[in-house]
């Protein structure tokens, strides 16, 4: 095997990372996950995710893990109520039966991302992930790599795989190709006990999702298993808005003053999820790779997930395409008949490029379109033409690029035609 005797460091401990080392522990290599979370109650994991059946859970069931998936999933979290800036329900899934199941295509089963993280986690050799091991630089030695960490320490690696997300510290060492500004920043937040702390938008959730649109802004919740729910605004933005608007987002009240401003015009049942001054706000400017973003294979060095191909989350897909990489890159990195590590890098490279020009192209479409006028009507639109007879969440019929120029159509924008420009 052409991982045997190398010592392979993963950077990042998210959904893409945990995913790798865990099917390379599967065939036998030698995996450390350095983690820069000082340990795995740190950090609130947010919203929930609806894994796909053609990457997220086709990763899971190679890593053996899909009882441990099937005993932690929340049947009926997929559920959507899609709703007007003033909460008014346009189309309700709670009022339609489901008889998707597990093995169907269009089954997109909905897991917090807390029990997934424990699942992966709790599925690796003891000692496999390194906490408080922040990344601040690598240095190449010979044909390896010098890991130095923020706490002082290092470690050295054969080969290196960055696993850490959208502003990864491995990604310049592979390619000097950097992200493009999208013109919408997201405001993340979340709200535990909800019931008691944001009842009203509590029953409106009913343990699914909220999508409102409204005014080329929308709103997202979506409930989480622990009684808490994460939600997210998105508008259109300067790029360094959340530096410039001086913005303090710790506190509440600053917040909720900037929401009913910049969102004027959407209802005052919304002001309950910026109401809690226990709320951790986090702005989250959305950038995007190059859909054509190419370099040329390192022996020694990849990246996976949002490292490799950071993109807004509007299509559901970034979790999904984390950990279909990480299936990818085991099986190149274990195929006897690749001859070494570039061969085999660039034979995971080729397969992630060709699916990022798709998956993103899909998600900058919804990303512009979303953020148009007329959005919730287009949508509803849609949905009643029965185009998208299956779908069952927003992410679902937007990650399907067959249907760009369908949907195109049907809302009126004509081929590169770009909302947000
Ligand atoms: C508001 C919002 C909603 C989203 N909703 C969805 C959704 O519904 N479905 C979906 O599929 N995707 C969604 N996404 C996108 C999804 O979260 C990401 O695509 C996904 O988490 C990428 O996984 P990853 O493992 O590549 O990176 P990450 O999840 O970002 O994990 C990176 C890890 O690396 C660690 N790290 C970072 N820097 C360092 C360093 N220097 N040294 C060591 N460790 C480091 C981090 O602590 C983290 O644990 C959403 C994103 C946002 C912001």
């Amino acid at each position: 095997m052409m991982i045997q005797n190398k010592k392979i460091a993963i950077v990042g401990g998210g959904p893409g990372g945990l995913t790798l080392a865990r099917l390379l522990q599967l065939k036998g290599a030698d995996v450390k996950v350095y983690e820069r979370d000082i340990n795995k109650d740190v950090r609130v994991q947010g919203g929930a995710l609806d894994l796909h059946a053609e990457s997220g859970l086709a990763a899971l069931k190679k890593a053996g893990l899909m009882d441990a998936f099937k005993a932690n999933y929340r049947p009926g979290a997929d559920k959507i109520r899609i709703t007007d800036n003033q909460a008014k329900i346009h189309l309700d899934q709670h009022t339609e039966e489901s008889t998707e199941t597990f093995g169907h295509k269009n089954h997109r089963p909905e897991i917090d991302r807390g029990p997934l993280r424990e699942i992966l986690l709790s599925s690796l050799q003891p000692d496999t992930v390194v906490w408080d091991s922040r990344i601040v630089s690598i240095e190449p030695i010979q044909s390896a790599w010098k890991l130095v960490f923020e706490n002082g320490s290092s470690t050295v690696a054969d080969l290196v795989i960055g696993a850490d997300g959208a502003n990864s510290r491995i990604r310049p060492f592979v390619t000097d190709i950097k992200p493009f500004w999208t013109g919408i920043t997201m405001l993340e937040g979340s709200i535990k006990d909800a019931e008691k702390t944001a009842p009203i938008i509590h029953k409106l959730l009913k343990g699914g999702k909220i999508f409102a649109l409204g005014n080329e802004k929308t709103l997202i919740v979506s409930s989480k298993g622990d009684g808490s729910f994460g939600f997210a605004t998105a508008c259109k933005t300067s790029e360094f808005w959340y530096k410039k608007s001086g913005m303090d987002f710790t506190d509440n009240t600053q917040v909720l003053a900037w929401f009913k401003k910049e969102f004027s015009e959407w209802g005052s049942i919304w002001w309950e999820l910026f109401s809690n001054e226990k709320t951790l706000f986090i702005p989250r400017p959305q950038y995007c790779m190059p859909l054509d973003q190419k370099w040329e294979a390192k022996s020694n060095i990849t990246l996976i997930g949002d490292a490799a191909h950071w993109m807004p989350p509007f299509a559901g897909e970034g979790v999904n395409m984390a950990m279909l990489d990480a299936l990818e890159l085991s099986e190149s990195l274990t195929d006897q008949a690749l001859d070494n590590t570039q061969t085999a890098i660039a034979n995971y490279e080729k397969q992630m490029f060709a699916r990022f020009a798709k998956i993103g192209q899909a998600t900058l479409f919804n990303t512009e379109w979303m953020h148009k006028p007329k959005a919730l009507e287009n949508m509803l639109t849609m949905f009643s033409r029965n185009i998208l007879k299956q779908a069952t969440f927003i992410g679902k019929m937007w990650a399907s690029v067959t249907l760009i120029p369908l949907i195109r159509k049907a809302v009126g924008l004509s081929p590169g035609q770009n909302a947000l420009t």
